[in-house]
């Protein structure tokens, strides 16, 4: 059976070494005779787990002391309102820029909350030559107390990234959803960095906070215990029962991460998977992308066949390659093939090669 190459944009592939790990000790972790899915999370083993996660994902993201890690329930989506509900009290403003599906998303969840006077956004994508480009406003031009400024650097729907860090008179708080640990960022730029676990880390479901510690002096809005980030603070991400098995995920994860190299390592062959796709899209007719080169997404790379007629046949034929989940979202259409850390260069050279001959089939 010759592999599966999946790009899947979350759900993702995890790195095959830590599946086939996970695999082996399923039943039997750290020699206890039970699986890690079976024991206590205030158990020593599980403890100790938790805080080497926790040592290498500091390492890995070179995280300062002043920032604190949360593991917390709820993906991605369920910071939308934590941040909203933790920062901004009953008059707290914040100013959300948007840039595509997701941090569209967030805007309305933010709104749904505290209304539309509390929030205010600001559309930063334009359409300069037909492409999608992003830009940045300046922020200290802006003359309003904001408790934070929020945005999405990578938008995995429309595969629109922002690789600048922003600069900003706020706390920036962003969601990396989709781009955590996939290049270095300087952590002490944010005032809190959130990110679903299920593209980058481990499986759905968990997310990761990283917050620094002034921003939990803000004020708060009544709300749930578990989604209080200074009751995560208070009691190390496990007020009530964390999601043990996914933690455990992500700590093999971040093993292989520091592994393999650790970030800056990924953000290499991050690179040069993206530019190997990109340049098939480019070098041939048959196939476009509609966002500003400076804003091509390094982690989804979205596509479109020019004669979208042919769609159905190309994904039909992926598929019997072993090229599978390449059917872009269902808002956008078009193909998507997501390259999340643990695709290899293979993956996608396999890819690569299957574009040039499709089009040379249908030319
Ligand atoms: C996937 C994703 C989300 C949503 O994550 P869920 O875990 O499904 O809530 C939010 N933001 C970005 C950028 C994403 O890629």
């Amino acid at each position: 059976m010759s592999a599966i190459y999946n790009f899947c944009a979350g759900p993702a592939m995890l790195p095959q070494a830590v599946m086939q790990k996970a695999q082996q000790e399923l039943i039997d972790w750290n020699g206890l005779g039970v699986s890690v899915m079976e024991i206590s999370h205030r158990s020593k083993e599980f403890i100790a787990l938790t805080e080497q996660a926790e040592i290498t994902l500091r390492q890995l993201m070179n995280i300062p002391k002043n920032y604190h890690v949360l593991f917390m329930h709820g993906g991605g989506r369920a910071q939308f309102s934590n941040v909203v509900n933790n920062f901004l009290g009953d008059n707290g403003r914040a100013l959300y820029l948007v840039s595509g599906q997701w941090s569209s998303a967030a805007v309305s969840e933010a709104i749904k909350l505290v209304g539309e006077s509390q929030i205010d956004s600001l559309d930063i994508v334009e359409k300069v030559n037909g492409l999608n480009q992003v830009n940045l406003p300046d922020l200290h031009a802006i003359d309003k107390d904001y408790r934070y400024v929020h945005y999405c650097s990578n938008e995995t729907v429309d595969g629109i990234e922002i690789f600048e860090e922003l600069d900003s008179p706020w706390p920036v708080v962003a969601d990396l959803s989709s781009t955590i640990m996939s290049h270095e960022i300087d952590v002490s730029k944010y005032g809190l960095i959130y990110a679903g676990a299920q593209k980058n880390i481990g499986p759905s479901g968990l997310s990761i906070v990283i917050v620094r510690d002034d921003m939990l002096k803000l004020p708060t809005l009544a709300q749930s215990s578990v989604m209080d980030y200074r009751v995560a603070v208070e009691h190390g991400s496990m007020f009530n029962t964390p999601p043990t098995f996914a933690w455990y995920l992500a700590s093999e994860v971040f093993a292989w991460l520091a592994a393999n190299g650790g970030v800056s390592a990924m953000a290499e062959v991050n690179q040069q998977k993206a530019a190997l796709l990109y340049s098939c899209i480019d070098a041939n007719p048959f196939y476009k992308n509609g966002v500003a080169p400076q804003n091509r997404s390094r982690m989804n790379v979205t596509f479109q066949l020019v004669d979208e007629s042919l769609d159905a046949e190309f994904l039909k034929q992926a598929e019997q390659a072993g090229l599978v989940a390449l059917k872009g979202h269902r808002i956008v259409g078009g193909m998507r093939a997501s390259i999340y850390n643990a695709m290899p260069i293979e993956g996608v050279q396999k890819l690569v090669n299957f574009m040039e001959q499709f089009a040379a089939q249908h030319a």
